[in-house]
């Protein structure tokens, strides 16, 4: 049941904050990841109070979040397509995913065309993967000043995807990459970057102890999404994004 796992996962939030000795200070916020998962199993989770959903494909969102409460709010956590940027803009209120200097510096422009603010984490590609999207940190130094000139932007903070482990405490040591980097940033450019988005099914309880304030959890929440890509409003034959 949707409510038991909502539970396991509220209580083992609250217990690692508390390791963490965090008290009240910086709360969790808890982002239900309902990528591939239909309309019904989001209204199951607004049931049982879950109001924050986190969506990877445009076109998904855009269906879906008609069809849920307007109490809900929606966070943007892929990579985003510079063609799905003025779509995405008005559905998200967060964007964690913005990975390069020329995606923020297009988010800026169609921002100050449709009159908004949109507020963003900076994915950082902490272990250097090739494979993956994101700015390393030495990247990320070199892009800060152009990042600061977008007045759009309303940098909130960092997040990143820690590569594949067999263990989930093979994550730590990225999670505390990523706390150190925002801690450096903070201090050398006087930057406020109050949001860690780290953590996802498997290591969310370490990511807290290291700082998160984003936790992004989908198959412990909805269960497996198997070879499920996404979900799509019957009769549509819309191609992904
Ligand atoms: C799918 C996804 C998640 C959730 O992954 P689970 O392992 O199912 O919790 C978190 N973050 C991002 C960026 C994702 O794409």
């Amino acid at each position: 049941m949707f409510s038991d796992r909502l539970k396991t996962i509220s209580d083992n939030i609250q217990a690692a904050t508390q390791r963490a000795g965090r008290g009240s200070l910086a709360p969790v916020q808890l982002v239900a990841v309902s990528k591939t998962h239909p309309p019904e199993a989001l209204l199951d989770a607004v049931e049982c109070g879950v109001t924050l959903f986190g969506e990877n494909r445009v076109q998904e969102a855009k269906a879906k979040i008609p069809r849920l409460p307007s109490r809900c709010s929606w966070h943007f956590i892929g990579h985003l397509q510079k063609n799905k940027i003025r779509q995405a803009l008005p559905l998200f209120e967060l964007l964690h995913g913005v990975d390069s200097l020329s995606i923020a510096r297009e988010i800026d422009r169609i921002a100050a065309e449709l009159g908004l603010f949109p507020k963003i984490l900076l994915e950082i590609n902490v272990a250097g993967e090739s494979t993956k999207f994101g700015f390393s940190p030495a990247q990320l130094t070199s892009d800060l000043d152009a990042l600061l000139q977008l007045p759009r932007l309303q940098i909130e903070g960092l997040m990143t995807i820690p590569p594949p482990a067999p263990e989930p405490e093979h994550s730590r040591k990225y999670f505390i990459t990523l706390r150190e980097l925002r801690e450096r940033l903070q201090r050398e450019a006087g930057l406020l970057l109050p949001e860690l988005s780290m953590g996802m099914s498997d290591d969310y309880a370490i990511a807290i102890e290291e700082g998160a304030t984003l936790v992004r959890i989908g198959s412990a929440l909805f269960g497996s999404r198997g070879a499920k890509k996404t979900w799509r409003p019957t009769g549509s034959d819309s191609l992904d994004d």
